[in-house]
């Protein structure tokens, strides 16, 4: 804690070099921002705060970004002027704002830093965490230095110093890419620090004496002094007595210059160290005493519990055992105190850690909880898919099917007519005229009425295919069919029963009205339609008389009785004289 306040102080040390002037216009708003931004790193609080002053009246001329830019830098001098609190507390109020990526890092860097100082250890790292998920982001990046350097002084302060160094060796890459001096002596400053305190004493002398060259460079006295003091304490270390004197005392005469007392007072205790080792107890005394009461007031406890212990192992050296017991007081108060704190400190660290790793566990169940829900989905569209494909299938099968049968059944039905009707003139073959006649002489009798064979036969139509043609027979074939289908298909069933001899089952008429149909079609036949020649027809008559007669034999009738027709001169109707209906 005391520690970083050496290293907050950094900021406090540059020349004022501001002259604020007046505001006359909007325009100069972001200019005077700019100059209390630059001030704020190099220049005493005070001189940022005077810019802000002449500002805060012309604040609605402002845009909202710099309104946040304003703010953070209000939050940012709190911190300088040791209000941490008051600090923390803007820069929270300040993130719950809409910001710019750059400036969220930011607030939450500086929450960070004020919540370490005012050690409020669970905001630290909230904020800590906050800022190092956002450097995630590449963009990010290059600004995330000095959270880095934060993080590795942190993460070491609660014992995690292996995570503190990998950060403090992020910091000081970044730094180094960038080339400012100032950082780089400041990141290197403290990975020496998290160096030492995981034991790499040669690492951490490395590291100071790269923070020194640049510090030197950059003109910056106060880290100067903070680095000399590190080197101090290595030397010690190391052996090398007279180096780290001389080290320290420049340490001391730099903090001294600068008035830096919290800096000054781990100085001391540094160099009592080695006056301790050296025997010289009264410099080891005139090095502690002054800084008792600041390390107690700034409770910095594990320093005063030392400091302690080494004036109490002087007093019973040179036999003062009432001092001696007064200072071993002291210092198990202040031992006890420094556990207290770092357990405090450790124990915040560990559940704000836990907070996120839970957090972050959460995220992760809910992420996969999601990608399942999203798997299921696809894997149902999916199902869906090969559903509808099956479907799809199935019924395109069922209307293959369904086409594959009406096809056969049209086939079956074209096939069945083809094996009962004549192909030429439509009427029914000679099997089935004789079947389908034998079910209208049931009929008839079944219903006792009339039952009639009507012969047909074309007239001299050798002749007509001798002077016409085959095709021509053909047309006047079909035609016949066509005219007796006109006129008996409604009342009988009509055969084609020879080549150009036709047939015709009628039953339920008398003969009157069959001789009436007879005449009709007759009188079409001698009035073709087409170009064919006109043929006449000769008719053979014979009626169902009586039980025991059949249809072959009503025809063998009918037969005769046409036969008679074509012997009295043709296209005439013979009727079979004793079939009197
Ligand atoms: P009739 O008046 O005595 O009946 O004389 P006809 O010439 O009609 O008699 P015939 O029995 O000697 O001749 C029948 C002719 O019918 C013989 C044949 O050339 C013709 N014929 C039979 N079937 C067909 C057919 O399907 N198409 C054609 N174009 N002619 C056919
Ligand atoms: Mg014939
Ligand atoms: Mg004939």
């Amino acid at each position: 804690m005391f520690r970083f306040w050496v290293l907050l102080a950094v900021a406090l040390t540059a020349p004022a070099r501001a002259d604020t002037g007046s505001i006359l216009d909007a325009e100069q708003f972001q200019y005077q921002l700019d100059h209390a931004a630059a001030l704020s790193t190099s220049a005493p609080w005070r001189e940022t705060e005077a810019v802000l002053d002449q500002l805060r009246p012309y604040l609605d001329r402002g845009s909202a970004q710099q309104r946040a830019e304003f703010a953070w830098l209000e939050a940012r001098i709190r911190a300088l002027s040791g209000d941490m609190l008051g600090a923390l507390e803007a820069a929270e109020a300040l993130l719950r704002q809409d910001l710019t990526p750059e400036l969220r890092l930011r607030s939450h860097r500086l929450a960070a830093n004020a919540a370490l100082l005012a050690r409020r250890f669970e905001e630290t790292f909230i904020h800590l965490g906050q800022g190092l998920r956002m450097l995630q982001d590449p963009a990010l990046r290059p600004d995330g230095e000095a959270l880095y350097s934060l993080a590795a002084y942190a993460y070491t302060l609660v014992g995690e110093s292996e995570r503190g160094r990998q950060f403090g060796e992020m910091a000081v890459a970044l730094a180094e890419t960038g080339g400012d001096e100032r950082a780089i002596c400041t990141t290197n400053q403290r990975l020496a620090f998290v160096h030492k305190k995981l034991g790499n004493n040669d690492n951490s002398l490395e590291h100071y004496r790269r923070a020194l060259r640049y510090c030197e460079t950059a003109g910056d006295g106060l880290i100067t002094g903070v680095v000399q003091n590190g080197i101090g304490d290595l030397m010690r270390l190391a052996g090398a007595d007279e180096e780290a004197r001389q080290y320290f005392e420049q340490a001391l005469n730099l903090l001294d210059a600068h008035g830096f007392d919290t800096g000054r007072a781990e100085a001391r205790l540094y160099f009592a160290r080695l006056e301790l080792e050296l025997g010289n107890h009264d410099r080891v005394r005139e090095l502690l005493h002054p800084s008792l009461e600041l390390l107690s007031n700034s409770e910095v406890w594990d320093y005063l519990a030392e400091a302690h212990a080494m004036l109490g192992q002087i007093a019973r050296a040179e036999n003062d055992y009432e001092a001696a017991l007064e200072h071993y007081d002291h210092k198990l108060m202040a031992r006890a105190r420094a556990h207290d704190q770092e357990r405090r400190r450790r124990i915040t660290f560990l559940e704000v850690e836990f907070n996120l790793l839970h957090n972050q566990q959460q995220i992760a169940l809910l992420e996969e909880q999601a990608r399942v829900r999203q798997l299921e989905e696809s894997a149902r569209l999916q199902g869906q898919r090969i559903r509808n494909a099956a479907y799809a299938a199935a019924g395109l099968l069922i209307i293959c099917l369904l086409l594959l049968l009406l096809h056969t059944s049209r086939e079956r039905r074209r096939y069945r007519r083809m094996s009962q009707f004549d192909g030429l003139t439509g009427a029914l073959n000679h099997t089935r005229f004789f079947a389908v006649a034998g079910q209208r002489l049931e009929t008839a009798l079944r219903q006792d009425s009339s039952f009639w064979i009507l012969l047909g036969d074309i007239d001299f139509f050798k002749q007509v295919n001798d002077l016409h043609g085959h095709a021509t027979g053909d047309r006047i074939l079909r035609r016949v069919g066509r005219r007796l289908h006109d006129c008996f298909g409604a009342h009988g069933a009509i055969g084609r029963i020879g080549g150009e001899e036709f047939a015709i089952a009628l039953n339920g008429k008398d003969r009157a009205a069959i001789l009436d149909l007879l005449d009709r079609f007759r009188s079409q036949l001698a009035t073709p339609r087409d170009d064919a020649p006109t043929v006449t027809m000769s008719f053979g008559l014979a009626a169902w008389r009586s039980p025991g007669d059949s249809v072959q034999a009503i025809c063998q009738r009918a037969d005769q009785a046409l036969y008679q027709a074509k012997r009295d001169g043709r296209n005439q109707v013979v009727c079979q004289h004793d079939d009197t209906e």
